[in-house]
């Protein structure tokens, strides 16, 4: 049974996550506060973190800086700002998803699922079928992409811009176009952001074995993949 941490100084947030994990049959932890996150981690039995970026004693980015000196769990923050969001956009973090405040238990609940799916702890609920787009395959169900049979560990952002490239393979698709596929409409971001999710999907291509890089950058137009 996959076990989710809650990181949250905000009871009422807590409780609504803690219930809604485990009436969808996920254990779930919850601790008040940054400093007690690690240890647990290190105990072993974490699947996912969810973490809080203000927290009262540590901020959500020094506990995640310090999870990642010896842990990949994946790690969702909770963020109240746009400035917060900016921060977990940088990706120099290593988080892989964001929900912003206020969110539905929900929405976060299927964010969770979707990381499980993706870092292997839930492989056998993810029953999506694999679509070939050339050295390509898609999993639109299980959000996963498949670059010459192997599974590339994609954010949901980087996933969200490949997803949307390979719809048409070829196809020049402006950072604005980018941006609606995988963003929140409201969501404050920027051509950068787009270009930082590119690169990063670049170098796990090009560990993937891709070569030459099936992204293609128009300048002053946007990207396209060849498949
Ligand atoms: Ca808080």
């Amino acid at each position: 049974m996959p076990r989710v941490l809650i990181a949250e100084d905000e009871t009422a947030i807590a409780d609504a996550v803690l219930y809604a994990l485990r009436s969808e049959g996920l254990e779930a932890d919850h601790c008040l506060l940054g400093r007690e996150v690690a240890p647990r981690v290190r105990a072993g039995g974490v699947d996912v973190v969810v973490l809080d970026v203000g927290l009262p004693d540590a901020s959500g980015f020094d506990v995640c800086r310090e999870l990642r000196g010896f842990s990949d769990v994946p790690v969702i923050f909770l963020t109240a700002r746009n400035d917060e969001i900016d921060r977990v956009l940088g990706l120099e973090l290593g988080a892989d998803d964001y929900v912003t405040k206020p969110f539905s238990p929900r929405e976060l609940v299927a964010r969770v699922r979707a990381r499980l799916r993706r870092s292997g702890g839930g492989t056998a609920q993810a029953a999506g079928e694999w679509v070939a787009r050339g050295a390509f395959a898609i999993d639109r169900e299980g959000h996963r992409i498949r670059f010459r049979q192997q599974v590339l560990d994609l954010t949901r952002y980087e996933y969200a811009v490949l997803d949307a490239l390979l719809q048409r393979p070829g196809a020049i698709l402006s950072r604005a176009q980018l941006m609606d596929r995988g963003w929140d409409s409201d969501a404050d971001s920027a051509d950068r952001t787009v270009d930082t999710h590119v690169k990063t999907l670049r170098a796990k291509l090009r560990a993937a074995g891709a070569d030459p890089d099936p992204i293609r950058t128009h300048r002053g137009l946007g990207y396209a993949v060849e498949a």
